[in-house]
């Protein structure tokens, strides 16, 4: 290691405040300080010239892959042009202007602007305030709670916080805060009468929200919120007839739709919205990661012309809405977008994320469904994950302290490829960047198994 990457080390210790990582461990030099230099395909470098694999995509977000110059020249193009300027009061650039009619142009059918942020926290935290102004205008100011889904994740904000079903981010935060409600996760792996088919389980989870519904009074409830395909909860697509089921529900007592596409937007699914994938009819899309690739900070919420045409009525009763982010739209990273959907059409990767994922998702299979300690492989496009057990026949799970997950992925990065412990559950999880190839998917299954024999034995 070169003495500045030591003083990088000592740095990095000592002033920096990571997201999502073990506070005094991390001080005390008991976890790894990596400190990465480069990236370009699906490869990243570190500062001591260690490669790996990226089979995550960062936090599945570099869908278009490392290193792409088309993006970068997009970037430092518009910095000495336009860095900034701002989106309120009717203020646009050219790059604003034009990701908004591409991304509509994308969009799932019915939908009419874009309201753009930094991530996909605030994006959803736009939606919440947009669900609440929405019912305001329309004179229903009862109809205010939210229900989301136990291993849903929708952000890491105090009301975003909220809507995330994951304990991990609501202990020693009081969260969750009302008006926020939690219902079943689809997570047919995990039910608890073995006996039902998805169909049923789905009518269970549907069953489950109307009860909710009913209890707290359907004039109290404004929107469901859900990713089309559980992310950051385990990597679980839906069961059989889910979204039906649950869409039927909500029509019946007025219940908007807010469909969380921060992953599943722009491709990795194999279809450019996993709402159309899915058949979603969402009134609100939240769009981050594979809008820009992560090449620069950007989100957004999707609105449909019915919220939109009643959002329009509030204004001309009220005038200018009172919401507004300084980096709402901002040039550089709307630049980023144009250039990176650009990418995604001209590489044709969303077909790429159907095809390969569909290889890889079957290797994977292949190479470790038949492990005494694999319950379950799962996924849909470019997400994948595998789930370990004590015990296979009554589907027992690891003691939670064992760790076993976050071996498994040390084992797999030991094998020169990153994978994802997912943080609820002995979940390891891939979501790689959408131009990844069948040769690269041979490389993550053949470690994979490897790292699950490591770790687990034959
Ligand atoms: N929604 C979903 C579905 C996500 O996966 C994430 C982040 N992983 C978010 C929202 C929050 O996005 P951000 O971290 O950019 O705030």
């Amino acid at each position: 290691m070169s003495e500045h990457s030591n003083e990088l080390t000592a740095w990095d210790r000592d002033h920096f405040f990571h997201p999502s990582t073990h506070m005094g461990m991390h001080a005390r030099g008991e976890t790894p300080t990596r400190i990465i230099a480069r990236g370009e395909g699906v490869y990243i470098t570190d500062t001591n010239g260690r490669t790996s694999l990226d089979a995550f995509a960062g936090l599945y977000c570099v869908n278009v892959g490392y290193g792409r110059q088309k993006i970068s020249d997009a970037i430092a193009a518009q910095a000495k042009n336009l860095a900034y300027y701002h989106a309120y009061v009717g203020h646009g650039t050219e790059a604003s202007i034009t990701l908004s009619n591409m991304i509509i142009d994308r969009a799932p059918k019915g939908m009419s602007r874009v309201y753009f942020g930094l991530s996909g926290s605030d994006a959803n935290e736009t939606n919440i305030k947009l669900i609440w102004y929405y019912n305001n205008i329309l004179g229903r100011p009862e109809k205010k709670k939210i229900i989301s889904r136990w291993r849903g994740y929708h952000g890491s904000g105090v009301m975003t916080g909220s809507l995330t079903g994951l304990e991990l981010f609501h202990n020693l935060f009081d969260l969750p805060r009302a008006p926020i409600l939690h219902t079943e996760a689809p997570y047919y792996f995990r039910r608890l009468d073995r006996s039902m088919s998805e169909e049923q389980f789905s009518q269970y989870c549907a069953d489950k929200l109307e009860e909710m519904i009913l209890a707290e009074g359907p004039d109290t409830i404004a929107a469901f919120i859900g990713e089309p395909i559980l992310g950051t909860g385990g990597i679980v697509p839906p069961p059989d007839g889910y979204w039906q089921k649950i869409q039927a529900v909500l029509e019946k007592y007025d219940i908007l739709l807010v469909a969380d596409e921060v992953v599943t937007g722009f491709g990795r699914l194999g279809s450019m919205f996993g709402s159309d994938h899915y058949g979603i009819k969402p009134d609100l899309i939240t769009i981050a990661k594979g809008l820009t690739s992560a090449y620069a900070p950007l989100s957004g919420s999707i609105v449909s012309h019915k919220m939109w045409q009643v959002l329009v009525e509030g204004s001309d009763k009220m005038g200018a809405i009172g919401h507004g982010w300084t980096y709402s739209a901002h040039p550089i990273c709307a630049a980023a977008g144009v250039a990176n959907l650009e990418l995604v059409d001209e590489l044709g990767l969303v077909e790429n994320a159907g095809s390969t994922g569909a290889y890889f998702r079957a290797e994977l299979t292949k190479a470790v469904a038949g492990h005494r300690h694999v319950g379950d492989v799962r996924g849909d496009g470019l997400m994948a994950a595998v789930e370990f057990v004590e015990d296979k026949d009554d589907r027992r799970f690891f003691d939670p302290s064992r760790k076993i997950g976050p071996q498994v992925s040390a084992a797999l990065l030991e094998r020169g490829v990153i994978g994802r412990a997912m943080p609820q559950g002995d979940i390891l999880g891939f979501a790689p960047p959408l131009c990844l190839s069948r040769e690269e998917a041979d490389i993550v299954v053949k470690a994979a198994a490897a790292a699950i024999e490591s770790v687990l034995g034959k």
